[in-house]
């Protein structure tokens, strides 16, 4: 199957299961100090889920455009190492809004993945609440008598509240979720590991693609748990991981979703996908971050210095850096990629075609002006390096000095998580506090110059691993440090 027939293959059949389908919301958040960015299927019915807008339609089927760069899920880091993270990927989802719970969504989840999709049997694996004692949480059963109809008890795993016990928020519904793990290894890579544990990334080839989140209690401020009146199910698939299981691939950019991206990117930098891990990771890097890039310009967020317009941006320079130092590509390129895309996408989210040449030319100035001072502050952090090699031993030398790090944010546009990079890839660190310090004497002195308070960040995803994502210019990198120290 191609990934548009799989893709439709979901929405046909949750639509013949009396599902309305709608459509995506944007990728970017307007209006919600909560969040910046769409990062589940379920955000655009929180409404719903607490109660404050009507149900209009009790089963709902979609796929949500996410980008999971900030806040609560931020899986940056992880782009372009791994094969099956991606900054912005889609989620497929089907909902029941007060209508039906656990039996139908399990029935149907195994339905749609063994009969529709074929998957053989023995590969899935599914995990289920194991419960909280010092949380008065109880053990799922319902969900694990579900399943054991159709998996083998082997295959049915317990799970943590961190993994499988779904909260919004402090307050507001929540419930146990149950996801679906799919075992992709060779007989050899089995052979070689015990497969008694096998969820969660214990084996990358062992890969979470659905989680089914029950909804069945209300948290009150108290902390005490509420049966809900009504209870919900929300359910997000990846769908790129799904392609990737389905066309037998053992990488997400193997599948249909990527591969003319990467290709072209093989093709216009002459080098071979495959041929090294370091060219690898960066046309991997490239073909994920387009997407992030051009679909947050489409839904009406231009990169700039602050807040969603900065995360835009430092995933554009991170991929423009990628492609300079790997591909070496010297020229403005990445908006190359802005057509294929918008062609890919027709028909699913025609955001992308309706501004396709908008788009492009937005990432074209972006990669234009950043180019100009790329080349000059590689070299300047390259000297760096070198010298400082010379000069200290190994032992002494672990960290690029923060005055560098300023020089190159402040003077070379250089976002501090790419001069962390950059520091890693010559298996170096940065001093943060130094450069927090640096950012800080500069604010002092701009703010002393200017006399204006420019202190009116926003505090987003305020759950108890609260991350900083919004910010004023000045004070956003170091807000992504107060982040990365959570
Ligand atoms: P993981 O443990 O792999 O990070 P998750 O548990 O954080 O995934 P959920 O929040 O349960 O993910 O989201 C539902 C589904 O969305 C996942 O089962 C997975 O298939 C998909 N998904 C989550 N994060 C990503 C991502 N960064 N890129 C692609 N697909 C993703
Ligand atoms: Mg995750
Ligand atoms: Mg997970
Ligand atoms: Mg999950």
């Amino acid at each position: 199957m191609t990934a548009q027939e799989i893709r439709q293959a979901f929405l046909n059949f949750f639509k013949e299961k009396q599902h309305h389908i709608v459509p995506s919301a944007p990728i970017v958040v307007k209006n919600d100090p909560t969040l910046m960015f769409t990062n589940a299927g379920m955000n655009q019915f929180k409404d719903l889920f607490l109660g404050e807008s009507p149900i209009k339609y009790p089963r709902v089927v979609d796929t949500q455009r996410c980008l999971r760069v900030s806040g609560k899920h931020n899986d940056l880091e992880e782009v372009g190492i791994d094969t099956y993270h991606h900054t912005m990927f889609e989620m497929l989802g089907n909902w029941s809004f007060g209508d039906y719970f656990k039996k139908d969504a399990i029935d149907w989840s195994w339905e749609l993945l063994t009969e529709v999709y074929k998957i053989p049997k023995e590969k899935i694996y599914v995990t289920y609440f194991e419960g909280d004692e010092k949380e008065g949480l109880e053990k799922d059963q319902e969900a694990y008598d579900f399943w054991k109809q159709y998996v083998d008890e082997s295959h049915i795993l317990p799970g943590n509240k961190k993994d499988n016990f779904w909260e919004m928020g402090d307050t507001g519904p929540c419930g146990p979720c149950s996801e679906i793990h799919v075992d992709c290894r060779t007989n050899k890579e089995k052979a070689l590991v015990d497969g008694a544990t096998l969820v969660n990334a214990d084996h990358p080839q062992v890969i979470e693609i659905w989680n089914n989140v029950f909804m069945q209690f209300n948290r009150l401020k108290d902390g005490s748990l509420q049966s809900l009146p009504a209870k919900h199910v929300d359910t997000g698939m990846g769908f790129e991981r799904l392609v990737r299981v389905l066309q037998e691939k053992t990488s997400n950019y193997d599948t249909d979703i990527f591969q003319p991206m990467i290709q072209f990117i093989s093709e216009k930098s002459g080098i071979k996908y495959g041929a090294d891990e370091k060219t690898d990771i960066a046309m991997r890097v490239m073909a994920d971050h387009i997407r992030a890039i051009s679909f947050v310009i489409a839904d009406g967020q231009l990169p700039s210095n602050n807040k969603a317009g900065y995360v835009i941006r430092r995933i554009l320079r991170r991929a423009v850096r990628y492609a300079y130092t790997f591909l070496n590509f010297k020229e403005p390129f990445l908006n190359q990629l802005v057509p294929l895309l918008a062609e890919q996408f027709k028909g699913v989210f025609d955001e992308l075609l309706s501004q396709k040449d908008f788009v492009q030319k937005v990432v074209l100035e972006e990669e234009v002006s950043f180019l100009r001072t790329l080349e000059k502050g590689i070299k300047i952090f390259e000297e760096y390096v070198s010298n400082a090699k010379a000069m200290m031993h190994p032992e002494i030398f672990t960290e690029v000095n923060s005055q560098v790090a300023f020089e190159l944010s402040d003077t070379f546009g250089f976002p501090i998580d790419l001069t962390e990079l950059m520091a890693k890839e010559k298996g170096l660190k940065v001093d943060l506090i130094g450069y927090e310090q640096a950012l800080k004497g500069q604010k002092d002195k701009s703010r002393a110059a200017t006399a204006i308070d420019t202190g009116d960040w926003v505090i987003v995803n305020s759950d108890e691993q609260s991350e900083f994502v919004g910010y004023d210019d000045l004070e956003i990198e170091t807000e992504i440090l107060k982040y990365r120290k959570v």
